[in-house]
């Protein structure tokens, strides 16, 4: 079996690549063992919750019975404590160094686009690690083992108020703030290239980035190991593992490994 390479036409068209705009998904982390949101042995299936999972990280559940949402957070935690950033999250992040602009777009809580090195992300589903408080402004952060040790709502260290989760919950809203982010990144000038790792972007707010790219005459490029409805819109589909392809991406826009 041969090495993946990328096709020599794309890594030409990747020379004149001066900004980046990628977007990822569950996919990516899945590479670095963190369970996909949905299907068989997903963290939904948590015996412990079971179905009821994603009743319990709700937002009228975090306003019934927050103690429930935040059990329910900590064992999301408990699945992925171990996790640690892989070859994709690491190829992102020197794209990064390397490149006049480049943002990263990401449905991922998992903190692990951080972890990498990646500064510019605009997280629009939050961080799992990240609070708030829900009277005063206090915003704190807690490590993972303290997340997954978790069994009751913390207390604001300024307040005393509850901490909430600073992720978007179901049947919550985006953050506006995000949002706006999201939209200046890509839509005032599109990036040179959009770049979609390990998502199937269901979410309109995610798939459009890149309709807005392909419209452009933007170059788009998706990696996923499987189809998806964004696979008829972009310019190229590398079909694979992120971990593969996303270094070798990195490396053609001149953001070697070490
Ligand atoms: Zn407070």
């Amino acid at each position: 079996m041969s090495e993946p390479t990328l096709p020599p036409e794309l890594v030409e068209a990747l020379q004149g690549v001066r900004s980046v705009g990628a977007i990822t998904g569950a996919g990516i982390s899945a590479e670095s063992g963190i369970p996909t949101y949905r299907g068989v042995g997903g963290i939904y299936d948590d015996p412990e919750e079971g179905h009821s999972t994603v009743e319990a990280l709700s937002g009228p559940t975090l306003l019934r019975d927050p103690d429930r949402t935040w059990r329910a957070v900590a064992a999301l935690a408990r699945h992925t404590i171990d996790a640690t950033p892989n070859a994709a999250h690491h190829a992102l992040a020197r794209m990064e160094q390397a490149l006049e602009r480049f943002v990263l777009l990401t449905q991922n809580v998992d903190g692990l686009h951080r972890i990498a090195g990646s500064r510019n992300v605009i997280d629009i589903h939050g961080d799992v690690l990240a609070t708030r408080c829900t009277s005063c402004e206090t915003r704190t952060r807690l490590t993972r083992v303290e997340l997954a040790a978790l069994d009751a709502t913390p207390p604001c260290p300024d307040c005393n108020a509850h901490l909430r989760p600073d992720a978007v919950l179901f049947e919550e809203l985006l953050d506006p703030r995000k949002v706006l982010r999201m939209q200046e990144a890509f839509y005032r000038e599109p990036p040179d290239l959009v770049l979609v790792v390990g998502t199937s972007a269901m979410f309109p707010y995610i798939a459009e980035p890149v309709h807005v790219a392909a419209r452009c005459g933007r170059l788009t490029i998706e990696v996923n190991p499987e189809p998806t409805p964004l696979t008829n819109v972009v310019g190229t589909s590398l079909r694979g593992p992120a971990g593969v392809y996303v270094p070798l991406l990195a490396a053609a826009l001149g953001a070697d490994g070490d």
